[in-house]
């Protein structure tokens, strides 16, 4: 039995957390640096899912995706576009400054949000996939 559903929020932000194609979107850091995001599989970026959201896109993935696949009433590039929705829709777009470590998250309500490292030693990696395991 699953749990009742929310809705989820809607998938685009007021913000531009994902540039369009050919765009770039630049986010000017207090340390003087520019945050740049330009493409995909960028180590300084992170899609953060907030955990309330969580087990919603676990069952929207259930019902809106494998249910229909299994039934065979979804095609195969349709389950992928929903399922491709569901993350994006889940997800909210994080960017670490490189150079100071700030964190830039963003608000449900598309805003941009600020949280700065409380010593210089911090990790300015953190968003970054350690390759090496
Ligand atoms: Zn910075």
């Amino acid at each position: 039995m699953n749990a009742p559903h929310r809705a989820l929020p809607d998938a685009e932000p007021s913000f531009q957390s994902h540039p369009t194609k050919g765009s770039i979107l630049k986010i000017p850091c207090r340390c003087g640096a520019l945050i740049v995001d330009s493409t995909d599989q960028l180590s300084h970026k992170a899609h953060l899912m907030p955990d309330q959201s969580r087990f919603v896109a676990l069952d929207a993935i259930d019902e809106q995706v494998i249910d229909p696949i299994a039934d065979g009433k979804l095609s195969k590039d349709d389950a992928y576009m929903r399922a491709r929705s569901i993350f994006q829709a889940s997800t909210r777009t994080m960017w670490q400054c490189r150079s100071c470590g700030r964190l830039f998250i963003n608000a449900q309500d598309g805003s941009l949000h600020c949280f700065a490292p409380e010593d210089a030693n911090t990790d300015k990696d953190i968003l970054a996939l350690d390759m090496s395991q």
